[in-house]
């Protein structure tokens, strides 16, 4: 199904709509980021072999740490099995919770083999939770039927918005997983301009994680967000709208819009940001100087692909052919969409041969896809970027704009390197 129809709001740009075969990894990929964002949070998957796989692979590096993710596996059985499975799954989590004392959070994450749906994974998240005390016991789902792979963050956050307790109080909280650097970092440029009512969701420790209610105004760190933003509006929280803090640009817009939640004026902002923008951009003339003029094509994949295409053509000089985007979030986008070149194809959702055939006769120098486009992309010539990269690597904030702006370069370096 192919249609042109023009965006809602103001923005009237025609956005190219595709619900065809997509080709993205699921939700259980979130969990390879978010176990070491919580750090006393333990992820267990309720899955089949394929899904251990995934992870095994996703996550290869874990191999030497004390692992804190694992997949309860559940073969194939029928519905009288399923009482069994349920005691099967009650007995695993007696046994890890025993032999790891250190988790105080454990989330059950739900996958898309048919014998895990007919499982209520939510009701015996609550058992669970009555049944170990000190332990707080949830339930999310990663299945790739439900979640493109940064919705696992999604659906993980969105489990614990109800269990957050409230606050009236005035607050900042930036909402997303983020590197502890980039949080530091911020918390010193807000400590700068006098704002130290500020909290991060997720926290690094389960019992930290901050309280909300209709004094929180809430900044949102990533563009995947979109059923946590929901809940904690449900929760009296209100969104802050504005660029997501990709690049010099994005950064100082995003810092801004939370401190002038929060009273602070244009010139203390101004004094305790100007150093820092500054060193990120001229930290980019470097990778800017490989990238200008660079043709660019996204493939639908992180939700990342407009802030991140908004940066590379406004700060680094790349023209961009396609940004494809799994879902487009109007709301959450409206500030990003018109700064996007007018030029370039916006498209959301995915017919993957459609988008390869536009791929293929548009020539890009550089296509941004998930592993399993990028090999078939090289084999034909074309230089590629995993985005898996994009949320595993520190982006954000004003001393990562330059590192950001690398991960694209570096591929065209590599290239050059093996023409030599
Ligand atoms: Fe595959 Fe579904 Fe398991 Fe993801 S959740 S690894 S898509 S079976």
């Amino acid at each position: 199904m192919l249609d042109h129809v023009p965006a809602s709001g103001c923005d009237t740009r025609p956005i190219l709509r595709e619900r065809g075969q997509r080709e993205v990894f699921c939700g259980l990929t979130g969990i390879v980021w978010m176990h070491r964002k919580i750090q006393d949070a333990f992820f267990l998957v309720v899955g089949s072999r394929t899904c251990a796989h995934l992870l095994q692979s996703a996550a290869g590096v874990m191999i030497f740490a004390e692992p804190r993710f694992a997949t309860a596996i559940l073969d194939e059985r029928d519905l009288a099995g399923l009482a069994d499975a349920q005691e099967e799954l009650d007995r695993n989590v007696a046994r890890l919770l025993e032999r790891r004392p250190d988790i105080k959070l454990l989330f059950l994450v739900g996958s898309c083999p048919s014998e895990v749906i007919k499982l209520d994974l939510h009701r015996a998240a609550q058992r669970l939770d009555r049944r170990f005390n000190g332990v707080r016991v949830l339930n999310y789902s990663g299945s790739g039927i439900e979640t493109t792979f940064t919705q696992g963050e999604d659906a993980c956050l969105a489990a614990l918005v109800p269990e957050l307790p409230s606050t009236d109080s005035a607050q900042l909280v930036i909402v997303g997983a983020l590197a502890e650097v980039v949080e530091d970092q911020w918390r010193r440029l807000y400590a700068a301009m006098g704002v130290t009512n500020l909290a991060f969701l997720p926290a690094r420790r389960a019992g930290d994680m901050p309280a909300v209610g209709q004094g929180t105004r809430y900044l949102l760190a990533q563009p995947f967000l979109a059923e946590t933003a929901r809940l904690l509006d449900a929760r009296g929280a209100r969104h802050i709208p504005t660029l997501f803090p990709l690049g010099a640009e994005g950064t100082t817009a995003f810092l801004r819009a939370g401190a002038e939640s929060m009273g602070v004026g244009a010139g203390r902002f101004a004094e305790a940001t100007a150093a820092a923008e500054a060193r990120a951009r001229a930290a980019l003339e470097g990778p800017r100087a490989r990238l200008a003029g660079k043709r660019i094509f996204f493939f639908p994949d992180s939700q990342l692909e407009v802030p991140m295409a908004r940066f590379l053509t406004r700060e680094c000089g790349m023209e961009a052919v396609e940004i494809g985007t799994p879902y487009l979030h109007r709301a959450h986008l409206a500030a990003e969409m018109p700064l996007l070149p007018a030029a370039a194809t916006l498209s959301e959702g995915q017919d993957v041969e459609r988008q390869l055939d536009r791929c293929l006769a548009a020539r890009p120098d550089l296509v941004v896809c998930g592993l399993g486009l990028a090999n078939p992309l090289e084999a034909q010539g074309i230089t590629t970027k995993w985005s898996i990269e994009l949320v595993f690597t520190p982006v954000q904030g004003y001393d990562q704009a330059a590192d950001l702006a690398s991960l694209f370069a570096r591929p065209f370096a590599r290239r050059d390197m093996l023409r030599v």
